[in-house]
């Protein structure tokens, strides 16, 4: 499995041949005709991989209209309906997990060993866990209705995970959906749609329309949308809450970070440091909740940078279908030129010594030291494979610095003593703090932020919860004249 052959792309790339490499947006149960087209790029090479239809006013209207209809037939369906269709979506996603690992490492660029062991079966899992979820709801939730018609917007970073996050509550609690993907990712929903007949979704249930910002702000503006939820930056957060104040849409944002990896000099300093590596170079570093502030405790500061800077050498770089790689392609061209001109900015001590491939979108793994806490690398998410470094003190100071952020997603700390970790973890700003780990998701475990990182939790009951609402009281009983 991990032989240096690259994984075969032909079945992938297969698929797209077999649509032309032009998708029209799915609504109503069918692919509608192609509309204007922008490209979607594989960023390794810098190959076209297919033609993508820019999403119309027209497009949200008809996408929203089907799911209204849909809408309460699939909620008269009841739990034992949604759980047998969400069943056969997680079986599906697990029949065709190599196409999806491969269409979505090709679109996004990471590396396959993380599409095939992670985004992708983490996927097939939120679809599994909802389908038993569904069959409870009745019974666990009785006086909850569905929401209605949902509004979904997703990012890039990842695209059939963020897809499933978004769509398996929603539809375990009785709603339809219109869901938007990145532009730059829009490849794993299309092949979503195409699995959902077959899946036995009724038509207008998933409704998938591609585009850009201005189609999102077009589903967001909809009044025939009950619900917005919405993963992404911060800044398009604040748009959206504010577009939708006073409308008496729902909402739920999962915004940014800067998440505080905290090792304090009682750690597994070996652990800290594989942690790290999945912390901040997992997905090119493109994660909300990546670990990309280090704050080492003084004492053990330099023979702990010592040691990541010789695991950092070790790091491969390279193209994501080759399965020994560590650190595939950014996302995008643009990204990638954001992420350096950030980097090059800097007034730290810049260490990377990786070699990136002469072609595509590669930045190298990245360790800044030296920095003022001032300073915007500091503060800023730059959402690339760069780690910023510094020092604490005290066990007070490291809460201090890990707290001097307005995000409040994710948060890690190292520690061989318990009653340190028990103490420190609860005075942690963080929707999640992980204790000798990181990176640890599940599908029955709520995720989500404080602060500006956003509100509203994804996962488990408090997710469920955000699909539905309170059930109008029952009326009162008229007695039957005699
Ligand atoms: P982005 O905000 O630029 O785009 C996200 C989505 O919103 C895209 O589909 C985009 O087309 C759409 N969009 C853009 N402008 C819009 C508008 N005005 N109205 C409606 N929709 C609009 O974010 P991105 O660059 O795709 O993703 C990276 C960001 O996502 C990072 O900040 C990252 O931290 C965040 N993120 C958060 C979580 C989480 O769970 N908290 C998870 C993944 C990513």
């Amino acid at each position: 499995e991990y032989g240096p052959a690259p994984e075969d792309d032909g079945p992938a790339q297969a698929w797209l041949d077999r649509h032309g490499r032009r998708f029209g947006v799915f609504i109503g149960g069918t692919f509608q005709a192609p509309g204007k087209t922008f490209a979607t790029r594989n960023p390794a090479r810098g190959t076209e991989l297919a033609q993508v239809t820019q999403g119309t006013e027209a497009d949200i209207e008809a996408a929203v209209t089907a799911a209204r209809r849909a809408q309460p037939a699939w909620a008269r369906l009841g739990g034992q309906g949604w759980a047998r269709v969400l069943y056969a979506i997680a079986r599906l996603l697990q029949k065709h997990s190599r196409l999806f690992a491969v269409l979505e490492t090709l679109d996004n660029g990471k590396p396959i060993r993380e599409s095939r062991d992670i985004d992708i079966p983490l996927a097939q899992r939120h679809f599994y866990y909802h389908a038993g979820m569904a069959a409870l709801m009745e019974d666990e939730l009785p006086d909850r209705v569905p929401v209605g018609v949902c509004g979904q917007i997703v990012p890039w970073n990842f695209p059939l995970l963020m897809l499933a996050w978004k769509i398996a509550p929603a539809l375990a609690m009785g709603n339809t959906v219109v869901l938007k993907p990145a532009e730059w990712t829009p490849l794993t929903a299309l092949l979503f749609a195409e699995i959902c007949g077959e899946a036995g979704v009724p038509p207008g249930v998933v409704n998938i329309v591609t585009g850009d910002g201005a189609t999102g702000a077009a589903l967001v503006s909809h009044p025939g949308v009950d619900k917005i939820a919405f993963t992404g930056s911060t800044d398009v957060g604040r748009e959206i809450r504010r577009a939708t104040a006073g409308t008496g849409k729902a909402l739920t944002l999962e915004l940014g970070g800067k998440s505080p990896y905290v090792v304090f000099e009682d750690a597994d300093l070996d652990s800290a440091v594989e942690g790290l590596v999945d912390a901040i170079w997992f997905n090119q570093g493109q994660v909300c909740c990546a670990g990309s502030r280090l704050l080492v405790q003084e004492g053990i500061a330099e023979a702990f940078y010592a040691k990541l800077r010789a695991r950092m050498a070790t790091l491969r770089i390279g193209d994501p279908l080759d399965k020994c790689i560590d650190v595939g392609a950014m996302v995008d061209p643009a990204h990638c030129a954001k992420v350096a001109e950030m980097v090059a900015g800097s007034n730290g001590e810049v260490h990377q010594p990786g070699t990136v491939p002469a072609e595509g979108a590669f930045y190298p793994p990245t360790l800044i030291t030296g920095l003022e806490p001032a300073d915007p690398l500091m503060r800023d998410e730059i959402f690339g494979p760069v780690l910023v470094a510094t020092t604490f003190r005290t066990p007070a100071e490291a809460v201090e610095v890990a707290n001097a952020t307005r995000y409040g997603l994710a948060a890690t700390l190292w520690s061989e003593n318990i009653n340190r970790a028990l103490d420190i973890a609860p005075k942690l700003a963080a929707g999640v703090v992980w204790v000798n780990a990181t990176n640890l998701f599940d599908a029955a475990a709520g995720f989500g932020g404080v602060r500006e990182s956003g509100f509203g939790r994804e996962g488990g009951w408090e997710g469920l919860r955000a699909y539905t609402k309170q059930a109008a009281p029952p009326k009162a009983l008229v007695p039957v004249a005699a």
